[in-house]
């Protein structure tokens, strides 16, 4: 077994590969040249969160009256008061997982690091020798060639998660997961929100049922959804941006007092020196194989870097297994990765889609039930929504796609059911508590063999 290993960044990916090799018994140098916690906590899953509850406690108050409450005064979003509290937050965790590092007894150097061959790295002039390597650098935004792309106005998630006010429009060009993401909580501020996606439909990899029932809800909530639409001009007049775009029926401008360019990510590999040591590299990564090893035998690269997730729990989840691998165990992966979208309602999803299973012409069973008909989601106020559970021809659980409140939270169960294996008859006799939002995936699991007993 070799016992030093240097990490390089530390998101979830390397963080957590630093402390779990501390807890093998490995020398453990994590180097990182902005905050641990890296995109994630710092301008990622945690900031965007904090935002998206502010969002959710101003949605509530919007209609205090259906809870039979009274309220004579005005509840309404300030912008300093928000951010202050995100970050907050943010800095709450980040030195939580100083904390973790410090107690785990990971070696933590602040700075950019950078291969000077495949057995050392150089980080503030220093050199540091290691046995194995992990690249955990991230990724970035990625801006599109678009002209007028540089004009003030025009930011990336990053920025506008610093928003110094709150803006009347607010036009977002890209309908993926973060940029619906952003949607959702500028909308509940009041923003109007136009989202521009080049592609025929937004939230790409989501059922594409639960799409379809979502889109009239963000309608509803004043969200405007262009698809098929090729931005190709942003301009500046006053303080206003206008975004030029070819849709379906020609050109389209839509005007702005910000936009957010959520086009996607790109790998964090410039400037490390991979070229100069033979790292293969694609266009979504560094190439690596099924134990996250690249070209060069003792350097792995783990979570957004090698593009094959771009989600913290996907990168933690390579660290501890790279961590086990160089331990000499024989590490297992999940097979199945949950994602989640935080919109009002929350979307979760893991395993098969229908589309999936048809492109795949593979035979399958599906179920649906409603929150409607959940007796927990109606005390909630927050009726609105499904669970959807997919079978194999054998009634074996292999994906599970929910919308509605705590979303995020239910998809867990499907997660098991998935990751385990599970079939409906042995699903049958687990029994759910009452009332409980899990309710609705039990019906969902039963209702399989038509043996729900809530759904018509
Ligand atoms: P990163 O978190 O990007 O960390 C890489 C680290 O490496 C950084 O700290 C960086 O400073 C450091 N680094 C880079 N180069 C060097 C160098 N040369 N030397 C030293 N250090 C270096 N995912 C979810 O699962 N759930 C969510 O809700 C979610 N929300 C998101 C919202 C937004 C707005 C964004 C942008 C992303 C979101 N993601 C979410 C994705 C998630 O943040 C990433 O998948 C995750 O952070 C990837 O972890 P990582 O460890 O691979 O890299």
């Amino acid at each position: 077994m070799s016992n030093k290993v240097v990490i390089l960044g530390g998101g979830p990916g390397g963080y957590v590969a630093a402390i779990r090799l501390r807890q093998l018994g490995f020398e453990t140098i994590l180097i990182e040249k902005n905050r641990v916690g890296g995109v994630c906590l710092n301008v990622g899953c945690i900031p965007t969160k904090a935002l998206y509850k502010s969002a959710e406690i101003l949605n509530h108050a919007s209609h205090l009256e259906s809870f039979g409450l009274d309220f004579d005064g005005v509840v309404k979003p300030n912008a300093h008061k928000i951010r202050e509290r995100k970050n907050q937050v943010v800095d709450t965790l980040v030195s939580g997982v100083e904390k973790l590092l410090s107690s785990a007894g990971v070696n933590v150097l602040y700075g950019e690091g950078k291969l000077l061959s495949s057995n050392s790295v150089t980080v503030n002039g220093e050199v540091i020798e290691f046995d194995n390597l992990i690249i955990a650098t991230g990724s970035s935004s990625f801006i599109p060639p678009i002209v007028g792309v540089e004009h003030e106005g025009v930011v990336t998630s990053t920025e506008l998660l610093d928003f110094e006010s709150i803006p009347e429009e607010l036009v977002i060009v890209g309908g993926g997961v973060i940029g619906m993401e952003f949607a959702g909580i500028f909308a509940s501020f009041g923003s109007k929100v136009t989202v521009l996606e080049a592609m025929p439909n937004i939230l790409p990899g989501i059922d594409g049922e639960i799409v379809k029932r979502l889109k009239p809800i963000l309608k509803k909530k004043g969200i405007e959804i262009i698809t098929s639409a090729m931005v190709q001009e942003i301009s500046k007049d006053g303080q206003k941006l206008y975004v030029t775009m070819e849709g379906k029926k020609g050109p389209v401008v839509v005007s702005g007092d910000q936009v957010l360019v959520a086009t996607g990510r790109r790998p964090n590999t410039q400037n490390l020196g991979l070229e100069e040591i033979g790292v293969e590299m694609n266009r979504k990564g560094i190439v690596v194989d099924e134990h996250f090893r690249t070209s060069q035998e003792n350097i792995f690269a783990i979570g957004d870097v090698n593009g094959k997730w771009l989600l913290a729990h996907a990168a933690s989840a390579q660290g501890e297994y790279v961590s086990e691998y160089l331990a000499g165990k024989k590490p297992k992966m999940g097979r199945f990765v949950p994602g989640c979208v935080f919109l009002f309602p929350e979307v979760a999803s893991v395993g098969y889609t229908e589309e999936q299973l048809k492109e795949q012409d593979i035979a399958y069973h599906v179920s649906k039930f409603m929150l409607g008909a959940n007796g927990k989601a109606l005390t909630m106020g927050e009726s609105e929504g499904l669970v959807k559970v997919i079978s194999d021809e054998d009634f074996k659980i292999i994906g599970v796609h929910i919308m509605g409140v705590h979303a995020s939270d239910l998809i867990h169960e499907g997660l098991l059911a998935c990751e385990m294996g599970l079939s409906v008859d042995e699903l049958k006799h687990v029994i759910h508590a009452h009332p409980t939002l899990a309710e609705a995936f039990y019906e969902s699991v039963m209702g399989l063999k038509g043996e729900a007993v809530h759904m018509v």
